[in-house]
């Protein structure tokens, strides 16, 4: 007997915008891309092509997944504007990004990166941990950059400061294939796209009129 097809998810990445950082960590972005695309699942991005944000939506694209990128008018030009995105949505400011990714998302996925990976990070953590959602959290590190943070969040509970239960929200893995279990294990798919149809038609959907209701 065959097993029943896994439900396709939308699966937000959050990895790093900056041009400066090792080849390994793009390697495990175009991986994590892969492996999503491998899976059936739905690409969410910031919509852009820079860095290891736009390895993991070439792969996963390469590799046949839908992608749909969400990015501020602001950044277009900065980040690359990923205009090989299935869809692309444009929006007036951050804050209606951030909250476009997360509410188009059945799950959260944070790879190694910068300032703005960790505000993504810790934006659905906390919201994660204050009961607003249930979507599994999870991070990707397999060379521990993130260590002294996970450390530091671990001296805030210590000291009182953050509740035990808040650290236990999020799942900390070291390969794309455990990020993809955890996410599948733990995730309800509600939302996800199908999965891109080959059919030619490349053109993404620019829409600057997003609403975050
Ligand atoms: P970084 O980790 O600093 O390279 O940033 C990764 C991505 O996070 C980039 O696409 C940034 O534009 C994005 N980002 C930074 N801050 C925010 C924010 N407050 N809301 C939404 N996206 C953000």
């Amino acid at each position: 007997m065959t097993e029943p097809a896994r439900p396709a998810l939308a699966v937000c990445v959050f990895c790093a915008s900056a041009s400066g950082i090792s080849g390994a960590h793009l390697d495990l972005a175009a991986e994590v891309g892969t492996e999503l695309a491998r899976r059936g699942h739905v690409l969410i991005s910031g919509g852009g092509l820079a860095a290891a944000m736009g390895a993991v939506a070439r792969a996963a694209r390469d590799g046949g997944a839908r992608t749909v990128g969400v990015i501020p008018q602001a950044l277009a030009g900065a980040e690359i504007a990923d205009s090989e995105s299935d869809e692309l949505l444009v929006t007036a400011d951050m804050c209606t990004r951030k909250a476009e990714m997360m509410r188009r998302a059945d799950a959260y996925l944070t790879l190694p990166g910068g300032l703005g990976t960790l505000d993504e990070l810790l934006e659905v953590w906390t919201t994660r941990a204050l009961g607003l959602h249930g979507k599994p959290v999870v991070v990707l590190d397999p060379d521990g950059i993130f260590a002294p943070f996970r450390e530091f969040t671990g001296q805030l509970c210590a000291q009182g400061f953050v509740r035990p239960g808040a650290l236990d929200v999020v799942t900390w893995v070291t390969s794309a294939a455990a990020a993809l279990d955890a996410i599948e294990q733990q995730a309800v798919p509600a939302q996800a796209s199908p999965r891109r149809v080959q059919d030619g038609s490349r053109e993404p959907r620019m829409d600057s009129t997003i609403s975050t209701a």
